[in-house]
This record gives C-alpha cells, sequence and structure tokens, in this order.
C-alpha cells in the first residue's frame, strides 16, 4: 500500500536476477516503498505479471514493439511506454525519488546517466556505468547532488565499512572474489570449457553475462574499475583476494591496520535493500548467518596467471579515460560471442585485451567520445580472430 512516506522507485531492469531481488525487497516493506516504473527489454509477459501485483504507474519496454505486446496484457491503469528514450524519461521524473539500475551492460548507462543528471538516488547495481563513464558520472553527480548507492554486494560492503573511519584514515579497500566455477581447475583445462560450465556459479545465482564475467575473473575487474570510480581511491589502494565462501563481501583497511568487514549469507536482497533504506537498516527478507553449525571462512591470493582477466581491471583503472569504455564493449561482446560458441573460454580476455591494446586512447572524453570508443571497440571485438583459433576448437554453445 502507497502513503506519502513512501519512497517511490523507478526499477530499471524489473526481471533480471537484480530486477527479482529488488521486487522480493519492496514486497516486504510495504508502505515504506512502491514502484512507479518497472522496466523490461524483451520479456514483457514476465513484466506484465510483476504489474499486476505491484501497480506501478508506468511499465516500460525497450526490446519489443507495441504490436508484439498481447492487447490487455497490462493492468488498464498502468501505461506502457516503449524504448530507451521512455526509460531515461521515467528516471528522471518528477515523480520518481530514487533509481534501481538493474539493467546489465552499457545498455544501463543511459537511464543511469538520466538519472543522475536529474539529481535522483541512484541505487547502482549496474557496474557497466561506472566502468565505460565512472569519472563523467561522479563529476555529474556532484554537480546534481545526485547520490550512487552501490548494490553491487562487494561495493555495499566497501560502503558500510567505510562509514567507520574518514576517507584519509583508509589504508586499502579488499575486494573478496568467490573465484568462480574454475578456481581450481588447472591451466591446460580451462581452454575446453563450455558455455554451460562456465554458466554454473558454486555461491551466486546471477544472469548469464555476470555469470560468465565471475567465471573468467572479469567480474572481477569490472569491480576493480568501479571501486575506483565511486569511492575515489587510486588503483594502488585496491586490492583483491579470494574468498570462495562468499560471505565475507568485501573489507577496508585503516590506517592503524584494523580491517572491517561485512558477513551475510550471499543473497543480493541485502544490498539491494540497503541500498534503499540507507542510512537507516530494517529488518527483511534477506537470510541469517547460521553460527550454530561449524563453518570455515578461507582466503587465498587470485592467480593472475590462470585468470588474466583480473589485470586488466586493475591496469584500466590506472589508465581512466575511454580505457574502461573499451574493455567493457571488448567483453560484452566476446562473452555473448562465447555463449554462441564463437570463442573459447581464454580468447574472451584475449580479444578484450588487444582491443584494448589497439584503441585510440584519450585521457579526459567526453561522454560522445565514450560512446564511440564503444561502438568502434564493439566492432572490432565483432570481427576479432585470434592466431590461435585454427589450433583451438571452439567450444559447443549453450542449447
Ligand atoms: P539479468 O540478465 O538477469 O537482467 C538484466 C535486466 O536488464 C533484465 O530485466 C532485462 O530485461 C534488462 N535488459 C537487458 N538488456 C537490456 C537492454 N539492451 N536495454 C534495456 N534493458 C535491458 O542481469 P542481472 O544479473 O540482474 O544484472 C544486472 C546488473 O546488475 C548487471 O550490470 C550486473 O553486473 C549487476 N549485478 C548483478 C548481480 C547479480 O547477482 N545478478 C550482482 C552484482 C551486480
Ligand atoms: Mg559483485
Amino acid at each position: 500500500m502507497a502513503t506519502d512516506a513512501s519512497k517511490r522507485i523507478a526499477l530499471l531492469g524489473a526481471t533480471g536476477s537484480i530486477g527479482t531481488s529488488c521486487q522480493d525487497v519492496v514486497r516486504a516493506q510495504p508502505g515504506r516503498m512502491v514502484f512507479d516504473t518497472l522496466t523490461a527489454h524483451s520479456r514483457w509477459r514476465e513484466l506484465a505479471q510483476a504489474c499486476d501485483e505491484f501497480r506501478p504507474r508506468f511499465a516500460v519496454l525497450t526490446g519489443v514493439r507495441r504490436q508484439d505486446v498481447a492487447a490487455n496484457a497490462f493492468p488498464s491503469e498502468v501505461t506502457v511506454l516503449y524504448g530507451d528514450e521512455a526509460v531515461a524519461e521515467r528516471a528522471a521524473a518528477d515523480e520518481t525519488d530514487v533509481v534501481v539500475s538493474a539493467i546489465v551492460g552499457a545498455a544501463g548507462l543511459r537511464g543511469t546517466w538520466a538519472a543522475v543528471e536529474a539529481g535522483k538516488t541512484v541505487a547502482l547495481a549496474n557496474k557497466e556505468t561506472m566502468v565505460v563513464a565512472g569519472p563523467l558520472v561522479t563529476r555529474l553527480a556532484a554537480r546534481t547532488g545526485s547520490k550512487l548507492i552501490p548494490v553491487d554486494s562487494e561495493h555495499s560492503a566497501i560502503f558500510q565499512a567505510l562509514q567507520c573511519g574518514h576517507e584519509r584514515e583508509v589504508a586499502r579497500l579488499i575486494l573478496t572474489a568467490s573465484g568462480g566455477p574454475f578456481r581450481t581447475r588447472p591451466k591446460e583445462h580451462l581452454a575446453q570449457v563450455t558455455a554451460a560450465d562456465a554458466l554454473d556459479h558454486p555461491t551466486w545465482d546471477m544472469g548469464p553475462k555476470i555469470t560468465i564475467d565471475s567465471a573468467t575473473m572479469m567480474n572481477k575487474a569490472l569491480e576493480v574499475i568501479e571501486a575506483r570510480w565511486l569511492f575515489g581511491f587510486p588503483a594502488d589502494q585496491i586490492e583483491v583476494v579470494v574468498h570462495p565462501q562468499s560471505i565475507v563481501h568485501s573489507m577496508v583497511e585503516f590506517v592503524d591496520g584494523s580491517v572491517l568487514a561485512q558477513l551475510s549469507p550471499p543473497d543480493m536482497r541485502l544490498p539491494v535493500q540497503y541500498a534503499l533504506t540507507w542510512p537507516e537498516r530494517t529488518a527483511g527478507v534477506s537470510p541469517r548467518l547460521d553460527l550454530s553449525q561449524a563453518f570455515a571462512l578461507s582466503f587465498e591470493p587470485p592467480d593472475l596467471d590462470r585468470f588474466p582477466a583480473l589485470n586488466l581491471g586493475f591496469e584500466v583503472a590506472r589508465q581512466g579515460g575511454t580505457a574502461g569504455a573499451v574493455l567493457n564493449a571488448a567483453n560484452e561482446v566476446a562473452v555473448s560471442r562465447f555463449l554462441r560458441g564463437e570463442l573459447s573460454f581464454l580468447e574472451i580476455a584475449r580479444l578484450s585485451r588487444s582491443i584494448l591494446a589497439a584503441h585510440d586512447f584519450e585521457a579526459e572524453p567526453t561522454l560522445d567520445v565514450v560512446l564511440r570508443q564503444d561502438r568502434w571497440a564493439r566492432e572490432e571485438a565483432e570481427n576479432w580472430t585470434s592466431l590461435m583459433s585454427h589450433s583451438q576448437p571452439c567450444v559447443s554453445p549453450i542449447p
């Protein structure tokens, strides 16, 4: 039930993994928050179902046309809009208090940008926004007063730990990584792993793109870049440690040597909820740590030889400029080509590195330049062939 005090949310990417976690959170906070807008790309039936339950004022579809959607699929009081422009409009609308940015890939940038430009509070799951245009987005947010609250579990953990000290007292941000499904796989086996192997994540249930990114550790690379711009610390103050249980979501080390961590079972509903209730905390739907059973937490350094994508994250976080946009675009194309069976697993990082090395770097790009570099990198990545691809059979596509 909506009240005058309810936070009105525009959820961009309502049908995805984060989108449905956000639906769970809002369902459990009656009166405190309501959906004003729900958006999806092509899964209109699922969007219509969510509209049936939550009765937002607006629904937006970006990947299907009006004539593809069954008449009367949506409740009559929901206004259904079509196209990317409508996502940006609803993100910036006066009636929107908070925008949850949960579209996958650089496609999430436009709506997030519109929200930041309009000075909204943004619960940011779409890490690609910060990878592609981090410095531009934070500068814009400083100008408009927009607040960026992280949803990515590692960044939420760091955001929470940072509240225990002053910025100048921080020594290191320590991002934890699960290590993905191939953490213990010998290097010589990695060339042969299939998309189905890579989609089988040991601790997290996520959308397909981020699941492949976790398997290559490109996800952690993107998160290093995300942390660089979101928190404003240089790459040399960011570290990655592998923690297979995914219970410690990340840590901050302060100058006196004290390390503060945030712990909880791996479930994205907690960081989504925290981003929506911050600076308060409320009871919710996330599971609790069960300390009645014995369990161990372990930590190990990442293996940069088997997971070379991770190094790219540190390099790009150091370079800034157009490097993030190019790395992200190259990786997005590489992941879809891997899922289509056109590239082997190890070629994802190889392709990304070679496109990054070939690009025309600019240190202080405008948004237009960043978007142009994104398009260039996508074209290059679609046409990229490995010199080694003749000797390495491509894996079979997922059915
Ligand atoms: P997903 O694939 O499950 O869902 C993506 C959502 O975006 C869907 O609602 C889809 O309809 C929409 N979408 C897809 N392409 C679109 C396009 N071109 N234009 C407009 N909408 C489009 O993805 P996800 O796993 O929920 O991830 C969403 C974002 O959150 C990603 O940036 C990911 O890195 C980040 N994230 C996800 C998790 C997780 O646990 N899933 C954790 C941390 C961060
Ligand atoms: Mg994460």
